[in-house]
């Protein structure tokens, strides 16, 4: 695949999408015959992916099955949870060791494993050397939000590479310059994105938000642009895109880049909402809404709320199926309700384009 092009794949069955995402790409031509592999989730804590923390452990599974039906054999995980948690109990919490024990692919737990000390732009680091190791590097971030760096993507999931010490220098440095450095010592050669159901605004889950997708490409900045836009971000809203940007890691030109989208999302959501979900999708007038548009909305409101402009919408935003062809007055989102007076054009459009539009009413 090109470095310009994002693949996206809407659904909810996490084995057969990560299979079918990975075909699409043709991305066992891209690995050299005999590589050693090393896939790197997200287990930031000790959470279940359901919670929105965590990648999902069916994602991991089609990415192996995969790999192996490809010929490779040559596969470790490699992880480290954050500062306080341990990283073999959010192995066992997430289902992990039924990969290992059904694939025999091991895990790493990069807490424990020895590094190398690498410098770049006036910051030394801790790398661990595993993940300077592996030959080709698969990372699986969970997309969600950030309590400090607003959201949460590629870039920001190669921190789980750098010793615990590293990761307290990290918050020391403001996260966003050494995020930027780490990625320049070591990036992933491929990006498989879990955007199932990313938490809101938390790292550590407790909000989900149902997205139904996953997204897959080779440039991790251009990837962390798109992932920023999909939160209702804009690229300059998050400064470790565009340091990583300049700093040459890869490129977050979204007018060039190719959205390749490979179905359309037509799932319900089926994850119960939590009371802050819920009070946010109360501005809502959801009709047979498809999930990943639904989530979309509930990311941009969130924004909205934050930049204190939610209070000002008069009447309930109309969105899902259940409106195409209906004419009426009001604020309509995605090409279903294309007959209201206000529409949010896209199916499903961006929560970036939805905030910027509903901002401006
Ligand atoms: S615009 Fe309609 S069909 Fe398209 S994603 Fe939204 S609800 Fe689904």
């Amino acid at each position: 695949m090109n470095s310009n092009e994002i693949y996206v794949l809407y659904g909810n069955q996490p084995v057969k999408m990560a299979k079918e995402i990975l075909e699409a790409v043709k991305l066992a031509d891209s690995i050299p015959k005999d590589a050693k592999i090393g896939i790197k989730p997200n287990l930031v804590v000790a959470k279940t992916p359901d919670s929105g923390a965590t990648t999902h452990t069916e994602l991991i599974e089609g990415v192996v099955q995969y790999l192996k039906e490809h010929g490779f054999d040559r596969i470790i995980l490699l992880e480290g949870s954050w500062v306080g948690d341990s990283t073999q109990r959010a192995f066992k919490v997430c289902g992990y060791d039924r990969l290992t024990k059904e694939y025999g692919v091991p895990l790493f737990d990069t807490k424990h494993d020895t590094f190398v000390k690498r410098s770049y732009g006036g910051i030394d680091m801790e790398v661990c050397s595993k993940a300077l190791e592996v030959d080709f590097l698969i990372n699986m971030p969970v997309l969600k939000g950030h309590c400090q760096t607003s959201i949460t993507c590629a870039l920001k999931n190669m921190k789980g590479c750098i010793t615990d010490r590293e990761k307290r220098h990290f918050h020391s440095l403001g996260l966003h310059r050494p995020i930027a450095y780490l990625n320049k010592i070591r990036c992933a050669d491929f990006v498989l994105v879990d955007g199932l159901c990313g938490d809101l605004d938390f790292e550590e889950g407790g909000n989900p938000v149902q997205m139904n997708r996953v997204i897959a490409g080779t440039d991790s900045v251009l990837i962390d642009s798109y992932a920023a836009n999909l939160m209702g971000y804009t690229i300059d809203e998050i400064p470790y895109i565009g340091i990583a940007a300049k700093e040459g890691v890869g490129s977050c030109d979204l007018d060039n880049a190719e959205i390749i989208e490979l179905n359309h999302d037509e799932s319900k959501t089926t994850i119960q909402p939590t009371r802050r979900v819920k009070q946010l999708a109360g501005y809502a007038a959801p009709k047979d809404a498809c999930s990943a548009c639904y989530g979309n909305l509930i990311y941009a409101l969130n924004r909205l709320e934050e930049k204190g402009c939610l209070y000002d919408l008069n009447g309930k935003i109309a969105i899902g199926q259940g409106y195409k062809g209906v004419q009426a007055d009001g604020i309509g989102i995605g090409n279903c309700t294309l007959g209201f007076t206000h529409c949010v054009k896209g199916c499903p459009p961006k929560a970036v384009d939805i905030v910027n539009f509903l901002s401006k009413l």
